[in-house]
């Protein structure tokens, strides 16, 4: 994979057939494609922008992304800027989301399982780190596994991703409740550590199919990630080691400066040797009612959507 410029005002449509679609974020839906001289089997994820601003706030994205080489991250592969359409050109990722991957029936889930997802997503943030970016919106989602059946993973959606400038005090109001961290809800400053947060919360969920701080509505979770206060005081975590909630804890710090970096976590004890090969089962059944709410929620957000864009809702259909 090479540095991609944008194209500007030539139809993609003339490189890549574009085929079903394979996947639906808030912002871009993202399709099966296939480059014509190569047959080349990629994704292209097509993002509507009407206004102006929008459209900045896409073309940053891709300009993050063309600069990011590293295996745990997703290869941008061609990018093009046609009517009012941009599109990401991006690698196949045919493995699906991490959690969805982890509540498969044939798949056992021990604390090593968790420590190898939990070794790439740090190197994928380190590498990320490296090249002075913070990706800021860390959340389950966004990794995806690379097979069905191995445990490779990618990160996959810079769409909030800021380039860190010393001399910039950078603040953001976005994300996902339940991942950000209290300097993001608090419009405090935000640094390199503000991912970190984001990946204890993650492996906390992962460990026990719990999530540490949320609340019946954002308010509420919001106020709880304020507060920083959170408990392994759960059945759940019976059969989890101090070491992996050593490894949460060294993340969950409300003082971002005292949270582990990620060049630190690949280094922690736990990722590097200690993980237990037990099974979690009970972790398990957790977290596919987590994942079924989530996706529940999804369904939702999408009828309300387009409810909002005037369509008629034929339920049978849903
Ligand atoms: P968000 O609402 O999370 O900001 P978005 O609109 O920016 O989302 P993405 O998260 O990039 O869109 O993609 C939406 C979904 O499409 C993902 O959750 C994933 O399931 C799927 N997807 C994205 N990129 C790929 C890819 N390269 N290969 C296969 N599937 C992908």
């Amino acid at each position: 994979y090479r540095d991609v410029i944008i194209q500007q005002n030539v139809d993609p449509k003339k490189y890549y057939e574009i085929l079903p679609e394979v996947g639906r974020g808030s912002f871009g839906t993202v399709f099966l494609c296939r480059e014509k001289s190569t047959g080349l089997e990629l994704a292209a994820k097509i993002v509507s922008c009407k206004k102006k601003k929008d459209k900045l706030e896409v073309l940053k994205e891709i300009d993050i992304m063309s600069c990011l080489h590293h295996p745990r991250l997703i290869q941008l592969y061609d990018a093009f800027d046609f009517e009012n359409k941009v599109y990401a050109i991006l690698e196949l990722i045919q493995g699906g989301e991490l959690f969805e991957r982890v509540i498969d029936e044939d798949f056992v889930l021990t604390e090593k399982a968790c420590a190898v997802f939990m070794r790439q997503i740090c190197e994928g943030i380190e590498y990320i780190h490296s090249r002075n970016i913070i990706h800021l919106d860390m959340k389950p989602e966004n990794i995806l596994c690379v097979t069905k059946t191995g445990n490779r993973i990618k990160i996959i959606d810079f769409g909030f991703a800021r380039r860190y400038e010393p001399n910039k005090k950078l603040q953001v109001m976005f994300g996902t409740p339940e991942f950000a961290a209290p300097e993001v809800i608090n419009f405090d400053e935000i640094f390199y550590y503000t991912d970190m947060w984001s990946v204890g919360v993650i492996c906390y969920v992962l460990l026990s199919g719990l999530s540490p701080f949320v609340g019946d509505t954002d308010v509420a979770t919001m106020t709880n990630v304020t507060l920083g206060q959170y408990s392994f005081n759960y059945s759940s975590f019976n059969d989890v080691s101090d070491d992996a909630k050593d490894f949460v804890k060294k993340l969950l710090i409300k003082d971002g400066r005292k949270r582990m970096t990620a060049k630190d976590a690949v280094k922690h004890k736990w990722i590097m040797e200690s993980a237990l090969n037990t099974e979690l089962s009970l972790t398990k059944t957790k977290l596919k009612r987590y994942v079924i709410k989530k996706r529940w929620i999804k369904a939702v957000n999408t009828i309300i959507a387009l409810k909002r864009m005037g369509a008629r809702i034929d339920l049978d259909l849903i």
